[in-house]
């Protein structure tokens, strides 16, 4: 069972992904998280996109793709929570090669569907609340970056809504709600789509 969780920045993949973690035992990629923590371990890969994460923009498809390469050759059995992976259509058509070279296949794609003033009010009140609580505050978690961020998910990410819609694997869920409520939902779409 694999699954991309697809949305704007701030409509819940992380958080979401984890619970599909806790309740399916799937194995969350996270492109993002593996981005910090190559910053954090200092290599020089780390060093060259931490920059331009910060910013907003992408880092480049290269990177990504050779991050869930490594992830996608080690394999498991109760499959893979894609969460901001693909984020370009060059990424979608090299996550499906992947998939296939690997013996996987693609068997959702939900796309979390959430308002523009909702995110923004998300994230400055993620980062708020870290600052207040003396907790490291993410370098692209302020207004200036956010929007290059929205910008860079409506140019580059939207289009894959339309690339999994032709292919007959999207699906989607109003991410406005409780976290439960979506968590419940999302679940049951996921079993759903692997019977
Ligand atoms: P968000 O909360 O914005 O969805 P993520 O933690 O998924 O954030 O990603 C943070 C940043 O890491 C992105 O703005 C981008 O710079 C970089 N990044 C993560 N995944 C990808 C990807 N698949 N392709 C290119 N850049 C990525």
């Amino acid at each position: 069972m694999n699954v991309i969780l697809l949305g704007p920045p701030g409509a819940g993949k992380g958080t979401q992904a984890q619970r599909l973690v806790d309740t399916h035992g799937m194995v969350q990629l996270s492109t993002g998280d593996m981005l910090r923590a190559a910053k954090a371990s200092g290599t020089e890969m780390g060093n060259r996109v931490a920059e331009v994460m910060a910013r907003g923009e992408l880092v480049t498809d290269e990177i990504v793709i050779g991050l869930i390469e490594e992830k996608l050759m080690e394999g498991n059995s109760a499959g893979f929570i894609f969460d901001g992976f693909p984020r370009t259509l060059a990424q979608a058509d090299a996550l499906g090669a992947l998939l296939e070279k690997t013996g996987h296949r693609l068997d959702a794609v939900i796309a979390l569907e959430v308002d523009d003033e909702i995110l923004v009010n998300r994230i400055v009140g993620r980062a708020e609340e870290a600052r207040a609580a003396g907790q490291p505050v993410r370098a692209d978690d302020n207004a200036e970056s956010l929007k290059l961020r929205l910008t860079e998910y409506y140019k580059k990410t939207a289009p894959l809504l339309g690339y999994f819609h032709a292919k007959g694997v999207l699906q989607s869920i109003d991410a406005m709600g409780s976290i439960e409520v979506i968590a419940t939902e999302l679940s049951g779409m996921v079993k759903g789509a692997a019977t």
